[in-house]
Protein backbone atom coordinates (compact mmCIF):
# COMPACT_ATOMS: atom_id res chain seq x y z
CA UNK A 1 0.00 0.00 0.00
CA UNK A 2 0.94 3.11 -0.84
CA UNK A 3 1.52 5.49 2.09
CA UNK A 4 -0.48 8.05 0.13
CA UNK A 5 -3.13 5.89 0.35
CA UNK A 6 -3.16 5.92 4.19
CA UNK A 7 -6.40 6.41 5.78
CA UNK A 8 -7.45 7.14 9.63
CA UNK A 9 -10.20 8.84 11.24
CA UNK A 10 -11.66 10.59 14.57
CA UNK A 11 -14.62 9.26 15.27
CA UNK A 12 -15.87 11.07 18.28
CA UNK A 13 -20.09 10.67 19.20
CA UNK A 14 -21.83 14.43 19.30
CA UNK A 15 -22.69 13.70 23.75
CA UNK A 16 -20.45 15.85 25.23
CA UNK A 17 -18.02 18.05 24.98
CA UNK A 18 -13.88 16.64 24.04
CA UNK A 19 -11.49 16.29 26.69
CA UNK A 20 -7.78 15.70 26.59
CA UNK A 21 -8.43 11.53 25.87
CA UNK A 22 -10.10 12.69 22.31
CA UNK A 23 -7.25 15.30 21.87
CA UNK A 24 -5.07 12.42 22.55
CA UNK A 25 -6.43 10.29 20.43
CA UNK A 26 -7.45 13.05 17.43
CA UNK A 27 -3.83 13.90 17.52
CA UNK A 28 -2.68 9.82 17.09
CA UNK A 29 -4.43 10.35 14.55
CA UNK A 30 -4.01 13.67 12.28
CA UNK A 31 0.14 12.83 12.80
CA UNK A 32 0.09 9.32 11.53
CA UNK A 33 -1.69 10.70 8.48
CA UNK A 34 0.56 13.74 8.37
CA UNK A 35 4.08 12.53 8.27
CA UNK A 36 2.42 10.00 5.42
CA UNK A 37 1.20 12.20 3.33
CA UNK A 38 -2.33 9.97 4.04
CA UNK A 39 -5.83 11.30 4.62
CA UNK A 40 -7.35 12.36 7.98
CA UNK A 41 -10.99 12.24 8.30
CA UNK A 42 -13.27 13.32 11.04
CA UNK A 43 -16.66 11.35 11.23
CA UNK A 44 -19.24 12.50 14.12
CA UNK A 45 -20.83 9.49 15.02
CA UNK A 46 -24.51 10.34 16.11
CA UNK A 47 -26.79 7.33 15.43
CA UNK A 48 -27.89 7.44 18.90
CA UNK A 49 -30.37 10.62 18.24
CA UNK A 50 -31.65 10.65 21.34
CA UNK A 51 -28.01 11.78 23.06
CA UNK A 52 -26.21 13.41 20.80
CA UNK A 53 -26.84 17.28 20.26
CA UNK A 54 -26.02 19.99 17.19
CA UNK A 55 -24.22 21.97 20.48
CA UNK A 56 -21.56 19.35 20.50
CA UNK A 57 -20.51 18.68 17.09
CA UNK A 58 -20.15 22.54 16.57
CA UNK A 59 -17.97 21.81 19.90
CA UNK A 60 -16.33 18.82 18.11
CA UNK A 61 -15.25 21.37 14.78
CA UNK A 62 -14.59 24.35 16.98
CA UNK A 63 -12.11 22.25 19.50
CA UNK A 64 -9.80 20.55 16.72
CA UNK A 65 -9.60 23.83 14.61
CA UNK A 66 -8.49 25.53 17.81
CA UNK A 67 -6.02 23.06 18.15
CA UNK A 68 -4.89 23.41 14.58
CA UNK A 69 -5.84 19.91 12.91
CA UNK A 70 -7.81 20.12 9.37
CA UNK A 71 -9.67 17.29 8.16
CA UNK A 72 -11.24 16.14 4.60
CA UNK A 73 -14.55 17.24 3.80
CA UNK A 74 -16.96 16.17 3.52
CA UNK A 75 -17.59 15.18 7.14
CA UNK A 76 -19.61 12.24 7.43
CA UNK A 77 -22.34 12.20 10.22
CA UNK A 78 -23.94 8.45 10.81
CA UNK A 79 -27.84 10.33 10.75
CA UNK A 80 -27.58 10.94 7.69
CA UNK A 81 -27.29 7.48 6.34
CA UNK A 82 -29.50 5.46 8.05
CA UNK A 83 -30.76 3.94 4.64
CA UNK A 84 -26.80 2.72 4.18
CA UNK A 85 -27.57 0.44 7.90
CA UNK A 86 -30.30 -0.97 6.42
CA UNK A 87 -29.18 -2.10 3.54
CA UNK A 88 -26.77 -3.87 5.20
CA UNK A 89 -28.77 -5.19 7.51
CA UNK A 90 -31.03 -6.45 5.15
CA UNK A 91 -28.27 -8.73 3.73
CA UNK A 92 -27.52 -10.43 7.27
CA UNK A 93 -31.21 -10.89 7.35
CA UNK A 94 -31.41 -12.68 3.89
CA UNK A 95 -28.32 -14.24 5.13
CA UNK A 96 -30.20 -15.64 8.44
CA UNK A 97 -28.20 -14.49 10.87
CA UNK A 98 -29.98 -11.78 12.48
CA UNK A 99 -33.30 -12.28 15.20
CA UNK A 100 -36.03 -9.94 16.68
CA UNK A 101 -35.08 -9.94 20.76
CA UNK A 102 -38.33 -8.57 22.52
CA UNK A 103 -37.01 -8.43 25.85
CA UNK A 104 -36.73 -5.95 28.40
CA UNK A 105 -33.92 -5.19 31.02
CA UNK A 106 -35.58 -6.59 33.65
CA UNK A 107 -36.25 -9.90 31.32
CA UNK A 108 -32.82 -10.37 30.75
CA UNK A 109 -32.02 -10.07 34.15
CA UNK A 110 -34.91 -12.31 35.78
CA UNK A 111 -33.65 -15.03 32.51
CA UNK A 112 -30.33 -15.17 33.86
CA UNK A 113 -30.86 -15.37 38.21
CA UNK A 114 -33.27 -18.09 37.33
CA UNK A 115 -31.51 -20.10 34.43
CA UNK A 116 -28.17 -19.80 36.31
CA UNK A 117 -26.49 -18.66 32.96
CA UNK A 118 -24.12 -16.46 33.91
CA UNK A 119 -20.87 -16.06 31.13
CA UNK A 120 -19.37 -12.54 31.20
CA UNK A 121 -18.39 -10.63 28.62
CA UNK A 122 -16.50 -7.52 28.25
CA UNK A 123 -19.88 -5.18 28.71
CA UNK A 124 -21.60 -7.30 31.39
CA UNK A 125 -23.56 -10.73 31.71
CA UNK A 126 -24.14 -12.14 27.93
CA UNK A 127 -27.60 -12.29 26.30
CA UNK A 128 -29.41 -15.64 27.34
CA UNK A 129 -30.85 -16.38 24.15
CA UNK A 130 -34.50 -16.08 25.47
CA UNK A 131 -35.61 -14.79 22.08
CA UNK A 132 -32.95 -17.05 19.61
CA UNK A 133 -35.51 -19.31 19.33
CA UNK A 134 -39.11 -17.97 19.33
CA UNK A 135 -41.49 -19.46 16.69
CA UNK A 136 -42.00 -17.05 13.54
CA UNK A 137 -45.63 -17.12 14.53
CA UNK A 138 -44.38 -15.25 17.95
CA UNK A 139 -41.93 -13.25 16.48
CA UNK A 140 -44.93 -11.74 14.00
CA UNK A 141 -47.46 -11.47 16.93
CA UNK A 142 -45.58 -9.30 19.22
CA UNK A 143 -44.56 -7.07 16.12
CA UNK A 144 -48.20 -6.82 14.93
CA UNK A 145 -48.39 -6.18 19.12
CA UNK A 146 -45.99 -2.94 18.03
CA UNK A 147 -43.77 -3.65 21.03
CA UNK A 148 -40.00 -2.78 21.03
CA UNK A 149 -37.38 -5.08 20.03
CA UNK A 150 -33.95 -5.04 19.08
CA UNK A 151 -31.87 -7.10 15.84
CA UNK A 152 -29.58 -9.26 17.30
CA UNK A 153 -27.07 -10.93 15.70
CA UNK A 154 -27.17 -15.03 15.93
CA UNK A 155 -23.58 -15.51 16.34
CA UNK A 156 -23.41 -19.21 16.86
CA UNK A 157 -25.07 -19.04 13.14
CA UNK A 158 -22.65 -16.76 12.46
CA UNK A 159 -19.74 -18.71 13.15
CA UNK A 160 -21.59 -21.94 11.38
CA UNK A 161 -21.89 -19.79 8.00
CA UNK A 162 -18.14 -18.55 8.32
CA UNK A 163 -16.83 -22.41 8.80
CA UNK A 164 -19.12 -23.62 6.08
CA UNK A 165 -17.35 -20.86 3.63
CA UNK A 166 -13.72 -21.70 4.81
CA UNK A 167 -13.57 -18.00 5.76
CA UNK A 168 -13.51 -19.17 9.71
CA UNK A 169 -11.14 -18.44 12.19
CA UNK A 170 -10.52 -15.08 11.75
CA UNK A 171 -7.43 -12.65 12.54
CA UNK A 172 -7.08 -8.78 12.38
CA UNK A 173 -3.17 -7.81 12.80
CA UNK A 174 -3.31 -4.87 16.19
CA UNK A 175 0.08 -3.01 17.00
CA UNK A 176 1.61 -4.31 20.18
CA UNK A 177 0.05 -7.89 19.72
CA UNK A 178 0.76 -8.49 16.02
CA UNK A 179 -1.95 -11.09 14.74
CA UNK A 180 -4.72 -11.61 17.00
CA UNK A 181 -7.84 -14.38 16.49
CA UNK A 182 -11.16 -12.76 16.64
CA UNK A 183 -13.83 -14.75 19.22
CA UNK A 184 -16.76 -12.87 18.83
CA UNK A 185 -18.69 -15.34 20.53
CA UNK A 186 -17.23 -13.65 24.03
CA UNK A 187 -19.77 -10.42 23.19
CA UNK A 188 -22.76 -12.62 23.02
CA UNK A 189 -25.62 -12.00 20.57
CA UNK A 190 -24.74 -8.61 19.87
CA UNK A 191 -27.41 -5.56 18.86
CA UNK A 192 -27.30 -4.62 15.56
CA UNK A 193 -30.32 -2.28 15.20
CA UNK A 194 -33.45 -1.16 17.53
CA UNK A 195 -37.18 -0.76 16.41
CA UNK A 196 -36.75 2.79 15.90
CA UNK A 197 -32.82 2.79 14.45
CA UNK A 198 -31.52 0.83 12.04
CA UNK A 199 -28.20 0.53 12.98
CA UNK A 200 -26.08 0.37 15.97
CA UNK A 201 -22.24 1.45 16.64
CA UNK A 202 -21.06 -1.80 15.78
CA UNK A 203 -22.82 -1.27 12.53
CA UNK A 204 -22.46 1.27 11.62
CA UNK A 205 -18.23 1.52 12.61
CA UNK A 206 -18.11 -0.84 10.41
CA UNK A 207 -19.66 -0.33 7.47
CA UNK A 208 -18.37 3.29 7.54
CA UNK A 209 -14.65 2.04 7.96
CA UNK A 210 -15.24 0.05 4.90
CA UNK A 211 -16.75 2.65 3.01
CA UNK A 212 -14.60 5.42 3.45
CA UNK A 213 -11.20 3.19 2.84
CA UNK A 214 -10.04 3.69 6.15
CA UNK A 215 -6.80 1.68 6.28
CA UNK A 216 -5.64 2.29 9.94
CA UNK A 217 -7.66 2.73 12.90
CA UNK A 218 -6.28 4.18 16.22
CA UNK A 219 -8.40 3.98 18.92
CA UNK A 220 -8.62 3.58 22.74
CA UNK A 221 -7.84 0.76 24.56
CA UNK A 222 -11.48 0.42 26.16
CA UNK A 223 -12.86 -0.33 22.33
CA UNK A 224 -10.56 -2.89 21.45
CA UNK A 225 -13.07 -5.80 22.74
CA UNK A 226 -15.39 -4.49 20.28
CA UNK A 227 -12.96 -5.57 17.52
CA UNK A 228 -14.22 -9.19 17.49
CA UNK A 229 -17.05 -8.27 16.97
CA UNK A 230 -15.90 -5.76 14.06
CA UNK A 231 -13.88 -8.28 12.31
CA UNK A 232 -16.46 -10.83 12.32
CA UNK A 233 -18.77 -7.89 10.65
CA UNK A 234 -15.70 -7.67 8.05
CA UNK A 235 -15.77 -11.31 7.12
CA UNK A 236 -20.16 -11.68 6.96
CA UNK A 237 -20.14 -8.44 4.75
CA UNK A 238 -17.14 -8.85 2.79
CA UNK A 239 -15.50 -5.62 3.82
CA UNK A 240 -11.21 -4.78 4.17
CA UNK A 241 -9.86 -5.31 7.10
CA UNK A 242 -8.10 -2.41 8.46
CA UNK A 243 -5.03 -2.34 10.51
CA UNK A 244 -5.77 -1.44 14.31
CA UNK A 245 -4.06 -0.26 17.35
CA UNK A 246 -5.26 0.78 20.36
CA UNK A 247 -3.94 3.59 22.82
CA UNK A 248 -3.81 3.87 26.24
CA UNK A 249 -6.16 5.82 27.83
CA UNK A 250 -5.50 8.87 29.46
CA UNK A 251 -5.92 9.78 33.01
CA UNK A 252 -6.34 12.93 35.04
CA UNK A 253 -4.14 13.69 38.28
CA UNK A 254 -6.50 11.33 39.96
CA UNK A 255 -5.56 8.59 37.60
CA UNK A 256 -9.11 7.98 36.82
CA UNK A 257 -9.24 7.94 32.81
CA UNK A 258 -11.24 11.25 31.49
CA UNK A 259 -14.28 11.17 31.21
CA UNK A 260 -17.58 13.01 29.67
CA UNK A 261 -18.64 14.27 32.89
CA UNK A 262 -15.60 15.65 33.89
CA UNK A 263 -16.15 19.26 33.01
CA UNK A 264 -12.83 20.48 33.81
CA UNK A 265 -11.48 18.18 31.57
CA UNK A 266 -12.82 19.57 28.50
CA UNK A 267 -10.72 21.27 25.52
CA UNK A 268 -13.92 24.35 25.90
CA UNK A 269 -13.12 24.85 29.46
CA UNK A 270 -9.86 24.77 28.84
CA UNK A 271 -9.73 27.45 26.20
CA UNK A 272 -11.74 29.34 28.45
CA UNK A 273 -9.52 29.56 31.60
CA UNK A 274 -7.04 30.69 28.64
CA UNK A 275 -4.42 28.31 27.95
CA UNK A 276 -3.07 28.24 24.37
CA UNK A 277 -3.13 25.28 22.10
CA UNK A 278 0.27 23.85 22.81
CA UNK A 279 -0.35 24.11 26.57
CA UNK A 280 -3.59 21.67 25.95
CA UNK A 281 -1.43 19.34 23.77
CA UNK A 282 1.43 19.34 26.16
CA UNK A 283 -1.21 17.95 28.67
CA UNK A 284 -1.75 14.70 26.80
CA UNK A 285 1.81 14.28 27.02
CA UNK A 286 2.32 14.42 23.18
CA UNK A 287 5.01 16.96 21.98
CA UNK A 288 2.70 20.60 20.27
CA UNK A 289 5.43 20.90 17.60
N1 LIG B 1 -17.69 6.92 18.44
C1 LIG B 1 -16.86 6.16 19.34
C2 LIG B 1 -16.63 6.95 20.63
O1 LIG B 1 -16.81 8.17 20.64
C3 LIG B 1 -15.52 5.80 18.75
C4 LIG B 1 -15.64 4.83 17.65
C5 LIG B 1 -14.36 4.17 17.17
O2 LIG B 1 -13.30 4.82 17.18
O3 LIG B 1 -14.43 3.03 16.72
O4 LIG B 1 -16.27 6.36 21.61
Amino acid sequence: MSEKNITVRFAPSPTGYLHLGHVYSALLNYRFAKVRGGHFLLRIEDIDTARSRPEYVEGIYADLAWLGLEWEQPVRRQSEHFPVYQAALDKLEAMGLLYPCFCSRRDIRAEIRRSGFAPHGPEGPLYPGICRNISVAERLAKKAEDAPFAVRLNLQKCIDYLRAENKWPLTWQEDRFGFVTADPAALGDVVLARKETPGSYHLAVTLDDHLQGVTHIIRGEDLRHTTHIHRLMQALLDYHVPHYSHHDLLAGPDGKRFAKRDQSATIRSLRERGLSPAEVIRMTGLDPA
